[in-house]
């Protein structure tokens, strides 16, 4: 139940980015991200902790930087939010909203408290998910080994050495 799911299903491709067009993935214009927390309660502390603030958290550990911002945007934003969306059968979701190209103007993502909140989810599984949505929006596509972007595990709530390669190979 509530296999993690893309908002964009990704073309069919063995790598391990979130392709757009043949082989250039989605990626914002550049590493400055003006970033957008719209999630409540303690899911806003789970996304700063993925986003921003645990040591291996995207935006220090990768050459991303996320540049916190009050409102939700379209330009050149990445907006995140948590809200009870039923039984979709996504435990989190990213959408790129808005696009220039293969440019991301607007991603988004989305924390399901419908299946997080019922009671069978850990906050560190949480934190796997938040951390692999806004994974995705950075144009990575799932993988293996410890790390949040592997989407058969859900107790990694972090990027590893390769995601951190793969990001900054783009930025
Ligand atoms: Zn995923």
């Amino acid at each position: 139940m509530g296999a993690l799911a893309f908002g964009i299903a990704p073309a069919a491709s063995g790598g391990h980015y979130w392709y757009c067009s043949g082989s250039t993935p989605w990626k914002y214009a550049n590493y400055y991200i003006n970033y957008y927390n719209g999630a409540g309660g303690d899911y806003y502390n789970i996304y700063q902790e993925e986003s921003k603030t645990d040591s291996n958290a995207w935006s220090p550990y990768t050459d991303i930087y996320l540049n916190q911002v009050s409102a939700a945007g379209s330009t050149d934003h990445l907006n995140t939010y948590a809200g009870s969306y039923g039984a979709t059968g996504w435990l989190g979701l990213a959408s790129i909203e808005s696009n220039s190209g293969c440019t991301i103007l607007k991603g988004t993502a989305r924390l399901n408290k419908s299946y997080l909140d019922n009671g069978s989810y850990s906050r560190t599984n949480k934190k796997h998910v938040a951390c692999q949505e806004v994974g995705h929006l950075f144009g990575l596509h799932h993988t293996s080994g410890t790390t949040c972007m592997n989407d058969q595990i859900l107790n990694a709530p972090y990027p590893n050495s390769h995601d951190r390669d793969a990001v900054n190979a783009i930025y």
